[in-house]
């Protein structure tokens, strides 16, 4: 189960580097900020997806911490 108001998605990559991207509500809109490039976007829905997304493409962290 994924938690689906938490406002930041951490992910490990293979390295067992953590990659954080945080999520802050404005509005009707959601802004997701990346700790480790400076990657910022503001999306309407679903920033966690795209949180993952960029993590996954971007840093290669796949592996959810709290998965285990
Ligand atoms: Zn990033």
């Amino acid at each position: 189960m994924s938690e689906i108001n938490t406002s930041k998605v951490s992910r490990w990559d293979q390295h067992g580097r953590e990659h954080v991207v945080h999520v802050q509500r404005t509005g009707a809109h959601r802004v997701m900020s990346c700790d480790t490039c400076g990657w910022r976007k503001k999306v309407q829905f679903l920033p966690w997806l795209k949180a993952e997304e960029h993590l996954a493409e971007e840093h290669q962290a796949t592996v959810d911490p709290k998965a285990s």
